[in-house]
């Protein structure tokens, strides 16, 4: 199939790659010269598992191209999937401009070409529920008639996209339309191959079903914050909680980590749409006002843990950061609790040393203070008062235990990950403070 994706950023990218290696002609747009340039030349522009090899063996058989030129990829393509930044806007709501932008420029083009061939607009940004609506009412308002638009949100995880998007527990498609349909699911048939479903539903309920999932996971994991703070009160360790919990085939075992809040690209913005939109329809979903709250709040647990341990001062002191991604396996530091905790740090005066194995480059746009970046997971701990851990990368669960303590001037660690085990923590002589867990040391 000759397919165009728009907007190449974690989810374009690994879509269009994606596609390409099931055959499928890519034409990949983007309106950003630098991150196209890169992607002209060979250069994979995102950290993300296994997609660098696909995407130099779809460029080489020709499978998967690059432009900025909207109008040939519209014009060579029958699919054009929309993967454009929905980010937060001021209110909460999701800034649907570069959708509504480029729906339109795609109504321009399809006049411009008298509306000649069939075309499906597919959104696969995250989107308010009525925005495939919108987007037909903007290519009608061109004239055209020869189109139909889908909704078919990504569920991929960053970290795991590619392992995602080639075996997705399900696809979701959103039409109102047979003739979509058929082509949609001729499409992702090939993903599907061990019998995961491909979802059929009209686009409102598609649109809604994305933001479901992601505000669920996201409450989930509030759950299991709120329930960790209360464990620390009561000598109950969330750990044992969450595996008693967990066995119960009702609840499950995954996401049910607690941690220092959920970040990145979706959870948080997703929630806050939800909570507009569901205000806008005059039917609020109040339980995700709770969830965003505490969320917030629970970014700067180990900040706190931190000051109650030096009492209330840690001016000049020197801590060490391992972790600064939203989470492992990626370079994404969007809505990290890390941008949060290390401003706060910075504003109680402490000097902060850090190593991220993929995020520091990212990390210089969001954090203008950090005095050290380590190019090596070591080096922060040098003469450090403390040691936090934000993000649970591999390569932090077996360390050097007695490296650290050498390194540290004080044997104390913050994780916020709760990558130890608190037993052998205490065991090694570590004052080490953790997530519903009892501090030990
Ligand atoms: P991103 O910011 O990484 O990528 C968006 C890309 O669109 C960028 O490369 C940007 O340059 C490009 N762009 C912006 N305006 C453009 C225009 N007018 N023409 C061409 N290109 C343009 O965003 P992302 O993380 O890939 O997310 C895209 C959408 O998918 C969002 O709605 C997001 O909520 C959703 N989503 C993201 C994830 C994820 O894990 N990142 C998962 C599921 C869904």
């Amino acid at each position: 199939m000759k397919l165009s994706v728009i907007g190449t950023g974690y989810v374009g990218l690994v879509s269009g790659t994606c596609f390409a290696e099931m055959g499928n002609h890519v034409i990949c747009v983007d309106n950003n010269q630098q991150k196209l340039n890169a992607l002209k030349n060979g250069q994979v522009t995102i950290y993300e598992p296994g997609l660098e090899i696909l995407f130099h063996r779809n460029i080489e058989k020709q499978r998967l191209t690059f432009t900025d030129d909207l109008k040939f990829a519209i014009q060579n393509s029958d699919i054009i999937f929309l993967c454009l930044p929905t980010p937060q806007d001021e209110d909460g709501s999701a800034d649907l401009k570069y959708v509504f932008g480029v729906a339109k420029n795609i109504g321009k083009i399809l006049k411009e070409n008298n509306d000649k061939d069939y075309k499906i607009i597919v959104n696969k940004s995250t989107v308010p529920v009525g925005t495939s609506k919108a987007v037909t009412n903007i290519l009608s308002e061109f004239g055209i008639k020869n189109f139909d638009v889908v909704s078919n949100p990504e569920f991929l995880r960053e970290g795991f996209a590619v392992e995602d998007f080639m075996k997705p527990d399900r696809i979701v498609i959103g039409s109102n339309s047979k003739k979509a349909f058929e082509i949609m699911r001729e499409l992702y048939e090939p993903f599907v191959r061990q019998g995961n479903p491909i979802l059929e539903m009209n686009p409102e309920s598609s649109e809604v079903t994305k933001y479901a999932a992601n505000s669920y996971l996201a409450m989930r994991i509030t759950f299991m914050n709120e329930l960790a703070n209360f464990c620390e009160k009561v000598s109950a360790n969330v750990d044992l909680v969450r595996k008693g919990m967990g066995a119960d085939s009702r609840i499950g075992k995954r996401f049910l980590f607690p941690g220092i809040g959920y970040g990145g690209s979706c959870f948080p913005k997703d929630v806050n749409a939800l909570i507009k939109t569901s205000e806008e329809f005059n039917s609020p979903i109040k339980l995700l006002k709770v969830v965003d709250e505490v969320n917030r709040q629970q970014k700067l647990v180990l900040v706190k843990k931190l000051l109650q341990h030096f009492n209330n001062d840690i001016k000049n002191k020197k801590i060490a950061i391992w972790g600064l991604a939203f989470k492992p396996n990626t370079d994404d530091m969007r809505e990290a609790p890390s941008i949060y905790i290390i401003k706060e740090l910075n504003k109680l005066g402490a000097k902060v040393s850090t190593y991220d194995p993929a995020a520091m480059e990212n990390a210089k746009f969001y954090v203008d203070e950090i005095p050290e970046y380590c190019n090596e997971q070591y080096e922060p701990l040098n003469n450090a008062d403390a040691l936090l851990i934000l993000t649970e990368w591999n390569e932090f669960r077996n360390p050097d235990f007695d490296k650290m303590k050498s390194l540290l001037k004080n044997p104390l660690i913050f994780d916020g990950r709760n990558i130890f085990d608190i037993e052998k923590m205490e065991e090694l002589g570590f004052i080490y403070y953790s997530i519903g867990r009892k501090v030990v040391g």
